[in-house]
């Protein structure tokens, strides 16, 4: 079992700390059932806020962006970043609005990316992140060629400075609206995988793999 994560004045939980968590296996089960981070960072003045996907690899986070992108090359320089990812259960209807919430699971990581120059290491970092979001996938798909991988930048951030936030369970009304005549309780959501859509260029006779039909989150 890996320590916890480290508790920083950065990462102190102030607001509702009982929801508040700082355990390394519990922030690894929500950052792997997600599927997009959101990555932020400053440049001068500005703060930048970017939707990007990812994949724990152990006890560091693998982002990948084009060499081209500003992103990945603000990122591979080292500078501060934070990673937030979110799962939304449900909205919490309470009888009262102040008491209304919602109910999820939250990540939030501080840390700086290094970018990964040894080939097999980028191609190890690039199967991590393709297995995460479609397990077998990786084995199944012509896999990076030496052009591709130079023009693929791949960031690992370690997981050291992070905390979890849950919520859970029904509303929290205050006894004195108990009484009050609306409908309380949990409007529970989850993502649900679609019928796939085959792409209209390929043979009809290619079946799609069970990885595909059998596609859900979370995985396990
Ligand atoms: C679900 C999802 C997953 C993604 N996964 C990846 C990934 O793994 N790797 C990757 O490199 N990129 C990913 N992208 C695209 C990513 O969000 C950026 O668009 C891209 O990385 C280029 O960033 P940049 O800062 O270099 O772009 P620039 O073109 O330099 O950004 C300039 C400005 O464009 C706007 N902008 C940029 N991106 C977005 C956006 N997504 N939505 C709205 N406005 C935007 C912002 O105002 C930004 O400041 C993903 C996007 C989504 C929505």
């Amino acid at each position: 079992m890996t320590a916890d994560l480290k508790q920083t004045p950065k990462n102190k939980l102030k607001r509702l700390p009982e929801r508040g968590s700082y355990d390394r296996e519990k922030a690894y089960a929500i950052l792997d059932e997600g599927l997009i981070c959101h990555a932020g960072f400053a440049m001068g003045e500005d703060i930048f806020v970017i939707p990007m996907a990812y994949a724990r690899m152990g006890d560091v986070l693998v982002m990948h962006g084009s060499v081209a992108s500003r992103l990945a090359k603000t990122l591979s320089t080292g500078i501060n970043m934070s990673v937030c990812v979110t799962h939304l259960d449900g909205l919490v209807l309470a009888r009262s609005q102040f008491e209304s919430s919602m109910n999820y699971r939250s990540v939030v990581a501080f840390g700086n990316a290094v970018a990964i120059i040894d080939e097999d290491e980028k191609n190890q970092a690039l199967k991590a992140l393709t297995e995460h979001l479609v397990p077998g996938r990786w084995s199944d798909s012509r896999q990076p060629n030496r052009k591709e991988l130079g023009a693929t930048t791949v960031l690992t951030m370690p997981l050291q400075e992070a905390s979890i936030k849950v919520r859970t369970g029904p509303p929290k009304d205050l006894e004195k609206d108990m009484d009050f005549p609306s409908w309380a309780g949990v409007v529970p959501l989850k993502v649900v995988t679609g019928t796939p859509i085959p792409d209209p260029t390929q043979d009809s006779s290619v079946t799609p793999p069970e990885y595909v039909t059998n596609y859900q989150r979370p995985t396990r």
